[in-house]
């Protein structure tokens, strides 16, 4: 069998030939005009907003400002958030403006309505689906979860202006999909696989697409999906609207990004460098594998059923076997991986959702996307092989302003990640509980003396924690 994908035509496009459409509906409210530059300027930097294009629109300060559709601002303010969140405030001028732009903003930022209610208004301005059209939106994410995540945000702001949608990712029958894909759906939001087979196999097209979205790119490079992506971008016509999200801005999604996009604007929420929520409190114990299970339960213990806690564990294997421990001593665990099927995922992310159980024990599918209110203690039992991870996965606590801790087991097998770490907890303010002296070791276990901190991996029994 050939590589996924491989099997799609390649297209060849005659920009004479396509109909044209519209996608410039930004209208300045008069509130916005009649601010200065410098204002938008010191607003930008009193949230931590970098920009980067030409002819940047100004900062929208409330939802009224973002000159929405009365359908689209009803539903918005219904929800009942105070205001736009810094991602929303400068990427809807953007995005409503019909220009290609990149998002680097973390999970949980609201990036989510960042892209989805332009698309909203997108595909009202565009004439209706017919017999064998494909989507006019298409919304690329890495995971299941965070495809699903984005469909019920679609479901509740979508309603009212009659804007159909269905998520295709893989794990599940098709014959679903396939359904809503042949009634014709304004909105799909896809995991790369499930769509090029879908593609394959003529069950849709992307003939109409005309507003893309690829979310979480970061992500989907880490998970392998750029031949995927590439395959599914060369499907779209060239002058549709692209907008790139990622959390982080590494060199392979910046590749991404320059040839995905045009003329495009950059808006970054926070520093380019891998930060972590300052709203938690990151602590450390130095432990082997050995006494792992001894101090989590400790950590259980004192924590005392306050609020969801999730387990990240690097295998499957490593994940039933921690659900089971803790289960055999009265913890209410769940386990969530991959090799679970949809059903089961779904039903245990249902239940930790509901607080029928306050324990999750997951792999990093889950690391992504994952938007569980109140989540108060994330545990990394098993470190992540990079740091990025562990960024993303201690984000999974601390959302939407919320206080969140984070508790990671570090062993000598990690300490190639030791000196970013401290970078990192130092960077979001993170006091050592003692102070003492730390050795950061680098990857040879040499030059030592070349950093100013010591992280004393030769003592695993000890505990230090910043805190
Ligand atoms: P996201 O970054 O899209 O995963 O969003 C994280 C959470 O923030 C979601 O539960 C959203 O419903 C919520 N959210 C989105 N916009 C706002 C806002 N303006 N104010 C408060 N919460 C929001």
């Amino acid at each position: 069998m050939g590589r996924l994908g491989a099997q799609l035509n390649k297209n060849s496009w005659d920009l004479s030939k396509l109909q044209k459409f519209e996608k410039n509906f930004y209208i300045e409210h008069p509130h916005v005009t009649s601010r200065s530059q410098e204002e938008g300027d010191a607003w930008r930097r009193s949230v931590g907003i970098t920009i980067q294009g030409d002819g940047i629109p100004k900062p929208v300060m409330t939802f009224e400002e973002a000159s929405m559709p009365e359908y689209v601002l009803r539903e918005v303010l219904k929800q009942g958030f105070p205001k736009p969140t810094p991602i929303q405030s400068q990427g809807w001028p953007m995005a409503l403006l019909g220009r290609d732009m990149v998002g680097i903003s973390a999970t949980g930022s609201g990036k989510t309505l960042a892209f989805l209610l332009p698309a909203m208004i997108h595909i009202n301005a565009q004439p209706y689906l017919e017999q064998g059209d494909g989507p006019i939106v298409l919304v690329v994410a890495p995971t299941r979860e965070l495809a699903v995540q984005i469909k019920e945000e679609c479901d509740k702001f979508g309603g009212s202006s009659d804007i159909k949608n269905t998520c295709v990712y893989g794990g599940v029958p098709k014959r679903s999909q396939v359904y809503d894909l042949s009634r014709g759906v304004e909105i799909v939001i896809a995991t790369p696989g499930r769509l090029i087979d879908l593609l394959e196999s003529g069950k849709t097209n992307l003939r109409r697409v005309t507003y893309l979205v690829l979310d979480e790119a970061d992500r989907m490079l880490d998970m392998g999906f750029e031949p995927q992506i590439r395959s599914i971008v060369s499907q779209i016509r060239p002058d549709r609207q692209t907008l790139m999200w990622s959390a982080t801005w590494p060199k392979e999604v910046e590749g991404l990004a320059r040839d995905f996009l045009r003329n495009y604007y950059q808006v970054t929420v926070g520093s380019l460098e891998l930060s972590a929520n300052k709203d938690i409190q990151q602590v450390v114990e130095i432990v082997e594998d050995f006494g792992k299970y001894r101090v989590l339960a400790k950590h259980l213990q004192e924590h005392n059923n306050a609020g969801r806690v999730l387990i990240f564990v690097e295998t499957k294997k490593g994940c039933d076997a921690l659900t089971r421990s803790l289960r055999h001593e009265g913890w209410p665990a769940l386990a969530i991986h991959g090799d679970k099927n949809q059903s089961e995922r779904d039903r245990v992310l249902h239940d930790f959702k509901e607080g029928r159980s306050l324990i999750l024990v997951a792999t990093d599918v889950a690391a992504r996307g994952l938007d569980v209110k109140d989540i108060r203690m994330v545990i990394n039992f098993d470190f992540p092989k990079e740091m990025e991870s562990y960024v993303h996965r201690i984000g999974r606590c601390g959302r939407a302003g919320h206080k969140g801790t984070a508790i990671s087991f570090f062993a000598g097998k990690n300490s190639k990640c030791a000196r970013e770490l401290i970078r990192i907890l130092k960077q979001a303010n993170q006091k050592p509980r003692r102070p003492r002296q730390l050795v950061v070791y680098d990857d040879n276990h040499k030059d030592q003396h070349a950093m100013t901190e010591v992280f004393d991996l030769n003592k695993p029994s000890q505990s230090c924690a910043f805190r």
